[in-house]
């Protein structure tokens, strides 16, 4: 049941989204899985597929200067109800992360324009560079439309080929110092709808299909380095080192313990030891260690308690340590009354109005910060994400296409200026 506010349509396709997602996946994987890395020709490939997919729909499609596309569906006034995801994939990737977003709003688009007129705007989007795959900086469409990238930063990347970032996008119509005209793209804006796979394993731990989400979580990411003596491994004794590895082997265990304790997650992803030889004690060692807490005080006392753990580790083995930041986003809640709207709906279809945190960051991240925002998730096969493995079992992907669906229904209708044909300045 579709609420008042907009005209009933046939209804979404479930099929079709899948049957999308399939030739997409086709046209832009190989055997190791999707390459629709950002600022690639695969990548550009997929944005061409969408604009095939749009063909024949009343909309306008454009590219803004922050290289996100997209594409108006014009209604009876300029308020704005944006729906959207990332086509672009981490290297060897999945077929669903991003790409299902796009291709649910792609099918809700066809749906209202079928369905009559529209009290108002409705705007897809797809995002430029989500993963942040090939330079590093996650998020770049849609922080660029924030007014959260800094371009000063992003102009320093490049890639693992030594390209730069700022000639990379400029080949692909994008002006590093023009990047600010994005922000015009949001005039008007009510509400941010994005549907995504869960990319982990706790709707399918609990047997649900879809779920609505409450925002995504608060990250810290630090290089720890450990600094001692490099020392020979034959003849130094064992109480006369100062072995940088020991020092950093104790702060990762300090990593899993705090994130146990306090219900998040903290991860070692990489170490590098210097000399890095079997002969030698390693007189450096950096790690990587990337925290994350649905809720900022819970966040603040893992990084605390590390902190600590990383100074009384090098003390134990007579070494020295110091951190540098990487990258921090704090906890990201989404907008209550939206929330509320996805759990409505999921509950309508399963039975369960089940709200989750996620875990990894989303375009609706830095959008949230902006305008009022809520998702939609479906489950993830074993939780297996960033990888060829990455399924959802087809049932619940048509199920999302609809709670989708109503969702944005919903917020079309209840939105104020659409109901009484107010325009935004
Ligand atoms: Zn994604």
């Amino acid at each position: 049941m579709v609420s008042s506010g907009v005209a009933p349509g046939s209804g979404p396709d479930g099929g079709r989204v899948v049957a999308m997602l399939r030739e997409l996946a086709e046209l832009t994987s190989d055997s190791a899985g999707a390459q629709r890395v950002a600022w690639t020709g695969v990548w550009q490939q997929a944005r061409a597929f969408l604009r095939e997919q749009l063909q024949g729909l009343p909309v306008t499609v454009h590219t803004d200067a922050a290289g996100n596309q997209w594409a108006r569906l014009p209604g009876g006034s300029n308020d704005v109800v944006i729906i959207g995801s990332h086509l672009d994939s981490v290297p060897d990737g999945g077929w669903l992360d991003g790409a299902y977003g796009v291709m649910c709003a792609v099918e809700v688009i066809r749906c209202l324009a079928a369905g009559g007129p529209l009290p108002c705007t409705v705007a897809l989007v797809e995002w430029a560079d989500e993963e942040g795959a090939r330079f590093g900086h996650s998020l770049f469409g849609s922080s660029a439309v924030a007014g959260t990238l800094n371009a000063a930063e992003a102009r320093e990347l490049t890639d693992a080929a030594g390209l730069r970032l700022v000639d990379v996008v400029a080949e692909h119509g994008v002006v590093l110092d023009q990047l600010d005209e994005a922000r015009q793209e949001i005039r008007g804006a009510r509400a941010y709808l994005e549907a995504h796979i869960e990319q982990g394993p706790v709707l399918e731990r609990e047997g649900l299909p879809i779920g609505a989400v409450s925002g995504t979580v608060g990250v810290e990411r630090h290089r720890v380095i450990f600094r001692g003596q490099t020392a020979h491994s034959g003849s130094t004794p064992m109480d006369a080192r100062r072995d940088t590895f020991l020092a950093a082997a104790a702060t990762a265990l300090a990593v899993r313990g705090s994130a146990v304790r306090h219900q998040g997650v903290g991860t070692v992803g990489a170490a590098s030891l210097r000399p890095g030889i079997v002969t030698a004690v390693a007189g450096e060692t950096a790690i990587l260690v990337d925290q994350r807490h649905p809720d900022a005080r819970g966040l603040d006392a893992m990084l605390a308690e590390v902190r600590r753990a990383s100074q009384d580790a090098a003390r134990a083995e007579g070494c020295i340590v110091t951190w540098e930041p990487v990258f921090r986003v704090r906890p990201q809640p989404f907008a209550d009354d939206l929330v509320d709207v996805v759990r409505e709906v999921c509950a309508e279809l399963t039975g369960h109005g089940r709200v989750l945190s996620s875990w990894a960051l989303h375009d609706a991240t830095p959008i949230a910060g902006i305008i009022p925002t809520a998702m939609v998730f479906t489950s993830s096969t074993r939780g297996i994400s960033h990888a060829r493995e990455e399924d959802t079992p087809e049932d619940h992907l048509r199920l999302g296409v609809e709670a989708f669906y109503r969702s944005v229904c919903r917020v079309i209708a209840r939105s104020p200026d659409c109901t009484n044909g107010q325009s935004d300045p």
